[in-house]
């Protein structure tokens, strides 16, 4: 019998680590290369929809997320000045009756581990840390994967997973113009008791305003509640997850805001900041022995949270493809061909939230009221979300 391909992964994050999951559990041999010199995810907090969910349990590793997850008793909608709150029809709190799945906020590390944890159990040496891969090449027999130490890895197959600043993509495809959307994510992890008694703590709640956002939710069983404040603003454009910024800066881009923004702000023990960059949807990932899977291949404004959920999609495809086709290349091009127009309409309707959530109409409370009426309506968020969280790894065509 053939062996079936060894694949190379660059880049151990969610994306990367749920690939060569899916495809060690379908018999293949996988090693993941991560310049990181431990696995380290950014310590904030990430929403799975119930699509999502269903992603994880298809990787076996649902019931083992659902331990470290919260399910938040619904959603609510406040004004930025006045605190008015406005108590959403909420998908969220019907997921699992709807969709099989229920919605739950993670703590980043959270998933990263359960993810690290599963893959060693089917090889335990399968990660490989400090590996940072400078380029990569291919020709009829493999795939070789060149690492800044001099050394290299050889294959039947790449995944570039390799994030945002993917350098699988720019070796196959060339460099991206990313544009700057001229917007600031604040990001703070605060344990929970340090956040104002207040505040709601088992909600996930939305401010929204002129030129900015807020969202909060509990998470690791409540024990922790993270922050995102997203601002429009000129003058930052770098993205990362481990810039940090001032609580003093964070509260002049949210100056005449509620003081439950403030105390929040004032609350978080550190402050990240990234500068939120938009890309075209790519139109090819693959190129024969090589495609690309996650933010390498669709970047996305986080305004739909639906990032780290298309990796974890994309992962189980790609694992479904290998099982129906086994060949690298003809794997990799159904994959991309099943996956390519989800995630570009996912990335598109992540820039008109930003339209969404920022908008004029929310300068006053009346305008906000009518705003909020019609577009947090039943209607429109089930226009907005039904299929997303209906989209089914375990039977969407390949
Ligand atoms: C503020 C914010 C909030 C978000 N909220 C949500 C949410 O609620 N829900 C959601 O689904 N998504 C959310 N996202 C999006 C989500 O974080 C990303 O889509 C997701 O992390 C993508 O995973 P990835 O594995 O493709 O890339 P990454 O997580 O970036 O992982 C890439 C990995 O590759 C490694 N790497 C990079 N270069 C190299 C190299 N040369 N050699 C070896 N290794 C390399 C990196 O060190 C990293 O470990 C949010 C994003 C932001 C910024």
């Amino acid at each position: 019998m053939t062996p079936k391909p060894h694949i190379l992964v660059a880049g151990g994050g969610i994306g990367g680590l749920a690939a060569a999951l899916a495809l060690l559990q379908r018999g293949h041999d996988v090693d993941v290369y991560e310049q990181a010199p431990e696995l380290k995810e950014a310590g904030a907090g990430v929403q799975i929809s119930p699509n999502g969910n269903r992603a994880l349990h298809a990787l076996g590793v649902f019931e083992a997320m659902q331990r470290l997850s919260c399910n938040t008793a619904g959603k609510e909608v406040r004004l930025w000045n006045t605190g008015k709150t406005w108590k959403l029809f909420d998908l969220g709190t019907e997921a699992v009756e709807r969709y099989g799945f229920p919605y739950v906020t993670v703590y980043r590390p959270d998933l990263l581990q359960v993810l690290a944890d599963a893959v060693r159990a089917l090889k335990q040496d399968a990660i490989h840390l400090g590996c940072r891969a400078t380029g990569c090449s291919q020709a009829a027999g493999g795939v070789t994967l060149h690492f800044e130490d001099g050394r290299s890895a050889h294959g039947d197959g790449l995944i570039g997973a390799d994030g945002v600043h993917s350098g699988i993509r720019h070796a196959l495809f060339g460099g991206d113009r990313p544009r700057f959307f001229g917007m600031i994510a604040w990001r703070g992890v605060i344990p929970i008791e340090r956040v104002p008694p207040q505040i709601s703590r088992d909600k996930a709640t939305n401010w929204i305003g002129v030129g900015g956002h807020v969202v909060h939710y509990p998470l690791r069983a409540g024990r922790l509640m993270n922050f995102v404040g997203i601002m429009e603003r000129g003058d930052w454009q770098v993205e990362s997850w481990t810039t940090q910024g001032t609580a003093e800066e964070c509260a002049k881009d949210f100056t005449g805001w509620h003081r439950d923004i403030q105390e929040m702000i004032a609350a978080s023990p550190t402050l990240f900041k990234w500068a939120l960059m938009g890309r075209d949807p790519l139109k090819q990932w693959s190129e024969g022995r090589i495609t690309l899977l996650g933010d390498a291949c669709h970047s996305t404004l986080p305004l739909l949270a639906q990032g780290a959920v298309m990796a974890l999609e994309d992962a189980v495809i790609l694992g479904r493809c290998f099982e129906k086709y086994g060949d690298v290349a003809t794997a990799f091009a159904r994959y991309e061909q099943a996956r390519i127009d989800v995630t570009t309409r996912k990335v598109v309707g992540a820039n008109d939230n930003a339209v969404r959530f920022h908008n004029p109409a929310l300068a006053t409370e009346a305008g906000a009221t009518a705003y909020v009426d019609r577009e947090w309506s039943r209607e429109a968020i089930i226009q907005r979300y039904e299929w997303i969280f209906t989209y089914n790894v375990d039977t969407a065509p390949i």
